[in-house]
């Protein structure tokens, strides 16, 4: 069974509630609204995720925010495809 974080992640990323900024230097900058904005940023050249909520920030695994921008990210990437 996927843990909770998945099915929260899906839910944001379907509901609209990630959007990219893009690639701003060599970290992709994202927000998740969640109760409160969170923010995600990607760092291209170590492919390390941080985020600033406050499980990340305690526990250092991976958040339900990070695994919503990564699903934007593989969305993205076919709809590149696709063109
Ligand atoms: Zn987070």
């Amino acid at each position: 069974m996927r843990p909770d974080k998945f099915r929260k992640a899906q839910k944001l990323m379907k509901s609209g509630k990630v959007v990219s900024k893009g690639l701003i230097g060599s970290s992709i900058y994202f927000t998740v609204k969640s109760n409160k904005d969170r923010h995600v940023i990607f760092r291209v050249p170590g492919q390390t995720w941080i985020c600033d909520c406050e499980y990340y920030v305690l526990k250092g695994k991976e958040c339900s925010h990070m695994i919503a921008c990564k699903m934007l990210l593989k969305e993205q990437e076919k709809q590149e495809l696709k063109k």
